[in-house]
């Protein structure tokens, strides 16, 4: 089951703040930075009446998305990708968090009396088999937390302290990745 928070007016500014337009079809903060603001949002798989949306957690802390962006830019994911191939144990654990996301964003549709079948089995960032998007990983190891998403656990270590206290928030524009 997914936990979150309320997402708050001020968290809403935040958001919009970063994104630059307001964040809509958000169940909650499901991260929140040891500064404050929210790290990554739950959001529904669809907007009521629009296409779905399969980023169920969506990174939106500027100093991760910053982080994650360079670690990307590093070319890490081909090698976490091979990984998968040779490590059978990686492979079943990454697999594991793929079904653990999907079982998420399932009961935030039954939230809103929606199935999404458009994004059915389908769950974000490459899994099960690839690692195509950081982003969706460590937005899923910071919601979920620690042990749950390998891939998204791995790519935190190699961030190391992020955010912490004593950044100041919401200077940086974040990419809409
Ligand atoms: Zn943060």
């Amino acid at each position: 089951m997914p936990s979150y928070e309320t997402f708050t007016d001020s968290d809403a500014a935040f958001a919009q703040a970063q994104l630059g337009r307001p964040m809509r079809g958000v169940a909650g903060v499901a991260y929140r930075c040891p500064a404050g603001h929210p790290g990554v949002l739950a959001t529904y798989p669809r907007l009521p009446g629009g296409p779905p949306f399969p980023t169920t957690y969506y990174l939106i802390c500027p100093n991760a998305v910053l982080a994650v962006s360079r670690l990307e830019a590093s070319g890490i994911m081909a090698e976490m990708t091979a990984k998968l191939s040779t490590d059978p144990g990686l492979a079943e654990a990454y697999r594991v968090a793929h079904e653990a996301y999907l079982s998420d964003r399932e009961a935030l549709a039954r939230e809103i009396g929606d199935e999404v079948p458009e994004i059915a089995g389908f769950s974000a960032g490459g899994m099960p088999t690839r690692v195509k998007c950081l982003h969706a990983l460590v937005g899923h190891a910071l919601a979920a937390g620690p042990g749950v998403n390998p891939i998204g656990d791995e790519a935190l270590a190699l961030m190391g302290d992020f955010c912490s206290e004593a950044t100041s928030a919401g200077e940086e524009t974040s990419s809409d990745d």
